[in-house]
């Protein structure tokens, strides 16, 4: 079992090898199945390269099917989203990957990755993105904005129960379209799933095998019986916790900070402590819900972080009660 981060140069180069025997139209990518299926799932592993923990399960279920891939039915895209960062250990080198899917920006290196790698999400009927967050999670959880199909695969993985939703029509950041917004956005099922803190773990492994397994399992299956893959609305009993946020707290400056070790889906009360906006204000929780997204920038000896911040400084998301299919379905 790979869990050190010493194993990320295997990692990539046992992914580079597969990618050779199996090559897609573009770099860092393996393409099995046949072309003319009806059906092409891509998974994304690493769009941010600090997020590693998909690529061993995913490097697993590719030694699994290409010793059949002559039997399968479906298309499969396997991509290493950003493999410059994945040797950096950042998220990125130059721009966020996953805000770059709406822009044309050929002058960075995560805006051409952008264009590459929608040349296959072009590709997709279902596109399944592995993430993972700065901090760690009390659980995994799916963060995307609802859509039935998409909800229906994502409830299916059974890789996570919490899922933190929102309105097609709410964009995920104002910088720029994510991967799975853009797949969306073209009438194809995408999900995100954030497998907990980012790295190399055993439950990360786990999740994603898991999760692979369930997926072309079920895609095989039913191709092989002439029939379009769509799961079914998932029994009453066996649905997902539906979470939406509540709350955004703005970055405040370079005086704002966090108390030390918030994990996402912690819960807080209202009025809360959670830090500070500047040296002589705090900063409390507006609202009772879930913390999501804590931020704890890296910062220098004068306590000034170290990149130039924005956005959020953390959110608190809430259970929705109703169903969301028919808050915004
Ligand atoms: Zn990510």
């Amino acid at each position: 079992m790979f869990t050190d981060s010493s194993a990320i140069p295997d990692l990539l180069n046992a992914f580079e090898e597969t990618a050779r025997e199996f090559p897609a139209e573009i770099p860092w990518c393996v393409d099995l199945g046949p072309k003319q299926s009806k059906f092409t799932t891509v998974f994304g592993a690493a769009i941010h390269g600090n997020e590693t923990g998909s690529l061993p399960a995913v490097l697993s279920i590719l030694s699994e099917m290409a010793e059949e891939f002559q039997s399968l039915h479906g298309r499969y895209i396997f991509f290493v989203g950003n493999p410059d960062a994945v040797r950096a250990g950042t998220r990125f080198i130059e721009r966020d990957l996953n805000r770059c899917f709406n822009l044309t920006d050929s002058a960075t290196l995560e805006g051409k990755r952008s264009i590459e790698l929608s040349k296959i999400l072009a590709e997709a009927d279902l596109f399944i993105d592995y993430h993972q967050t700065n901090q760690p999670a009390v659980f995994p959880f799916f963060t995307f904005a609802y859509h039935e199909e998409s909800y229906r695969w994502a409830a299916h993985m059974q890789a996570a129960d919490h899922f933190v939703t929102r309105d097609m029509k709410v964009a995920f950041s104002s910088e720029g379209l994510c991967g799975d917004e853009w797949v969306r956005a073209r009438g194809k099922s995408a999900v995100t799933l954030e497998l907990g803190r980012a790295g190399l773990s055993h439950s990360a492994f786990q999740t994603t095998l898991n999760s692979l397994r369930r997926i072309v399992g079920f895609i095989e299956t039913e191709l092989s019986h002439g029939r379009l893959p769509a799961p079914a609305k998932p029994a009453s009993g066996e649905d997902l916790k539906f979470f939406q946020v509540a709350a955004k707290l703005p970055w405040t400056g370079d005086e704002a900070a966090l108390i030390e070790g918030f994990e996402n889906f912690q819960f807080v009360n209202a009025g809360d402590e959670l830090g500070q906006m500047s040296k002589d204000v705090k900063l409390t929780a507006p609202v009772s819900g879930h913390l999501m997204f804590p931020k704890y920038p890296k910062r220098n000896a004068d306590g000034k972080p170290v990149e130039p911040q924005g956005g959020d400084i953390v959110q608190i998301v809430q259970a929705i009660t109703a169903h969301p299919r028919e808050l915004w379905g």
